[in-house]
């Protein structure tokens, strides 16, 4: 049994009162919003709406401090060394788009070479993408193996090739598996790379520990942890935050600017140009000092009960592939009817109100490697009830009845 109360922290949602009727599963894609966060965007947005860091008047110094405020409380939690290192962005996409420009136009020069594995999602593939041919960079993949997991051994033969940049997701969004970080960060640093963390997934499982974990940069985005849409994390080390070409340039970003050259600010406004997303770095804060009320661990091991309940009940049906791992997984769980469509079952899921996400899941490649057209996933999270997967079991086994006949 779990110590964690799920009732009680669901009462904090108030989607739950306002949908009863849905059960929703689609958490890896995003999360609902406690009070506590709404609240917050709602009260910036009537009583305390200024813009940051330009006005002469003391409500813009006010939604400044409160600004930074938020900063000061995500760089706490993740444990970064100072606020500095935390540049918000709109999300995971811009935190690892602006590292991939970054890094290519002063770190990386052609010939080298950025290793990242074979469950990234697209954000962590495309964004080196778009720069690798220009540069002349090479970008290698870590393989799976037979169970798909990453290949621990070829990860250790691509490492002698001296990566300068190895990029992983700390939780694979397709399968929920959790990579083994901080030994695979370990050997990257020992190899001599920069590391990058993308935790888009990682950060709803674990409460990451910057100092701690070996990555030079870690990404995240506030809506998978309780947090508004649009708001986002690039964390970096201060030396390496420095070395990155801005992605975007304009107000705020600046120090001098003439018409034949421009210098830039220190950090955090050198990578935030322009008005940033006030409220939703105050309401992402804020999802923060929410969930650091709760135990960690007890959330842990009330999402493996919910994972536990679904793989007892997913026996009983005939016919389901799962494709994700039962061991260290975080939550999330793929699978197939065998010989049906995914967006077939998902549809059928639908129509009882069980929402889900079928598809490649911004995993094309990983889903090409496992020669699987798509798959629908379940993404649990800890406002779900033990009686909600019950009644999901009931809608797959009715489902599987109605694509056999
Ligand atoms: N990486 C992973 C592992 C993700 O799950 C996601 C979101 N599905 C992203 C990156 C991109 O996040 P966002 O769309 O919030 O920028």
């Amino acid at each position: 049994m779990s110590d964690f109360n799920a009732a009680a922290f669901r009462q904090h949602f108030p989607f739950f009162a306002a949908q009863p009727d849905w059960i929703y599963l689609d958490n890896a894609a995003t999360t609902h919003k406690p009070f506590a966060v709404l609240e917050t965007l709602d009260h910036f947005y009537r009583q305390q709406n200024s813009n940051v860091h330009r006005g002469a008047h003391k409500l813009s110094q006010m939604a400044t401090i409160l600004y930074e405020e938020a900063r000061s409380c995500i760089q706490q939690y993740v444990n970064a060394a100072e606020p500095a290192e935390i540049i918000f962005t709109s999300g995971t996409t811009a935190a690892l788009n602006q590292l991939a420009f970054g890094l290519m136009h002063t770190v990386l020069k052609p010939g080298d070479r950025i290793l990242i594995s074979a469950l990234e999602h697209h954000a962590n593939i495309v964004s080196w993408q778009l720069h690798c041919q220009r540069f002349g960079v090479i970008l290698d993949v870590i393989p799976l193996d037979s169970q798909l997991q990453l290949d621990q051994s070829a990860f250790e033969q691509l490492l002698t090739l001296h990566p300068k940049v190895v990029s992983l997701t700390q939780v694979s969004n397709a399968l929920g598996t959790v990579l083994p970080l901080a030994s695979m960060l370990q050997a990257a640093k020992a190899a001599g790379a920069i590391t990058v963390v993308d935790g888009a997934q990682g950060i709803v499982w674990d409460k990451p520990d910057l100092q701690q974990l070996a990555a030079d940069f870690y990404c995240f985005s506030g809506h998978k942890l309780y947090g508004p849409t649009g708001i986002g994390v690039l964390y970096g080390k201060r030396a390496l935050l420095e070395r990155l070409t801005p992605l975007l340039g304009g107000g705020e970003m600046i120090e001098q600017v003439s018409f034949s050259h421009s210098s830039f600010n220190h950090l955090p406004a050198r990578l935030e140009a322009g008005t940033p997303h006030i409220a939703g770095a105050l309401g992402l804060a804020a999802a923060i000092r929410f969930i650091s009320q709760f135990d960690v661990s007890q959330i842990k091991s009330y999402k493996r009960l919910l994972l536990k309940t679904f793989h007892d009940g997913l026996q009983h049906i005939p016919g389901i592939v799962v494709l994700s791992p039962w061991q260290d997984n975080a939550g999330i769980v793929t699978l197939n009817l065998q010989g049906e469509h995914s967006a077939d079952v998902a549809t059928l899921l639908n129509e009882q109100r069980i929402a889900v996400r079928a598809g490649r899941h911004c995993a094309m490649p990983l889903f090409d490697l496992m020669a699987t057209a798509g798959a629908v996933r379940f993404a649990f999270a800890p406002y779900n009830q033990i009686s909600e997967v019950e009644q999901c079991l009931k809608a797959l086994t009715q489902a599987a009845e109605i694509l056999a006949s």
